[in-house]
């Protein structure tokens, strides 16, 4: 019998029916916010006083493994963790360690993080034995006192020696770069082609009117429309028509030879694809980044220890909920954000 005559392999033949929401999407994409805490403070997501949850009621390492496998159970394919920091997570290892049964099994086809990289140097081998093949590293300037600017005294030679440890690990980096008129409009032109010559994809990110901060971000917005064209007028972009899973689109800059991602709530609505949903470090679901209705998965996940059916039943409920889409707009002057949680709580 030839390798092709073999039966489907269990995994295979057992896959799960798919989450799918009431526009008729399939819903296998869980983000995960594995901490609210972060050692940054980075000026569009936090405001300095940012103030942390309890930590009782912060879900255990064991109980964000429940949950994901639950969601991994109902077909989730791709987890991403993140947070606040999620490389500030105590414990955080022994969570990829757990999940990565998935990974072995072929439930989940990736496990992947988003990180802003301060702790990567310390976690990237480890990373990559577990089975985590790509991650996304966010990296708003590569001048060392802006960036320390933007972060709130971050330092920016701790997160470079992280990419080259990540990358000597054998992962696959992609850089995240929140565009913002201030602070790094100028310099946008010199950080993708520092990211393409390193061989790595950078994805351009509009601020989100999301969470309390303390600068107004009337003053930062700034639409990836202007950069684009600006882009334009010294290289050649062409547009690529691979669909990854998440909401960037992206062209082949044809002089450095890379790609670049552009990810435009505000000028260009994502929805009609959106794959996603959104759970924070307490338990509780985001069924759309851009709005406030959410399902508490806390309560089914402690009452029930033992038994997976509630927690199940409330996952599908609550997606039976997920909204058609976001309205997001910039804010003016003064006016409170579309949302008022901050990203680190739902994670980006
Ligand atoms: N701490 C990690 C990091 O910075 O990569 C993971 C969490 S962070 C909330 C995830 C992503 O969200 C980062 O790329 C960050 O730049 C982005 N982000 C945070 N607040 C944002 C906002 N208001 N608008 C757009 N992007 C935002
Ligand atoms: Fe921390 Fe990431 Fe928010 Fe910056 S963007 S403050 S690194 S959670």
């Amino acid at each position: 019998m030839s390798p092709f005559d073999q039966p489907a392999p269990v995994a295979e033949a057992a896959r799960p029916v798919p989450l799918i929401d009431p526009f008729g999407r399939t819903v296998d994409y869980l983000r995960v916010s594995v901490t609210d805490r972060c050692d940054l403070r980075c000026v569009y997501c936090m405001s300095e006083r940012q103030t942390f949850l309890p930590k009782a009621e912060v879900l255990s390492i064991e109980e964000l493994d429940r949950l994901c496998s639950a969601f991994v159970a109902l077909g989730t394919r791709k987890l991403r963790l993140t947070g606040g920091e999620p490389l500030m997570r105590r414990g955080f290892l022994q969570l990829v360690e757990a999940l990565s049964r998935h990974l072995r099994s072929g439930a989940l086809d990736e496990l992947t993080l988003t990180t802003n990289g301060t702790r990567l140097a310390e976690f990237a081998l480890d990373l990559a034995r577990l089975g985590v093949r790509r991650l996304n590293v966010s990296v708003d300037s590569l001048d060392a006192d802006t960036y320390r600017r933007v972060t709130r005294g971050g330092e920016l030679s701790q997160v470079l020696a992280g990419i080259q440890a990540a990358q000597d690990a054998g992962l696959k980096v992609k850089i995240n770069t929140v565009a913002l008129k201030a602070d790094n409009a100028r310099e946008l032109p010199r950080m993708i082609d520092w990211a393409h010559g390193q061989g790595l994809d950078l994805t351009l990110i509009e601020t989100m009117p999301i969470g309390e901060v303390d600068e107004d971000r009337t003053d930062q917005y700034l639409p990836l429309s202007v950069v684009r064209q600006q882009l334009e007028s010294f290289w050649t972009l062409t547009p690529l028509v691979d669909h990854t899973s998440g909401p960037a689109r992206y062209v082949r800059i044809e002089e450095t030879q890379g790609r670049l991602g552009f990810i435009t709530p505000l000028t260009h609505n994502f929805c009609e694809s959106c794959n996603r949903v959104r759970l924070t470090c307490t338990g509780t679901l985001y069924l759309c980044l851009g709005q406030e209705d959410c399902a508490d998965l806390r309560a089914p996940l402690r009452e029930h220890p033992g038994d997976d059916g509630p927690l199940r039943e409330a996952i599908r409920e609550a997606l039976s909920r997920k909204p058609k889409g976001h309205d997001f707009r910039i804010e003016r002057r003064g006016e409170r954000p579309a949302v008022s949680r901050v990203m680190s709580t739902t994670g980006g």
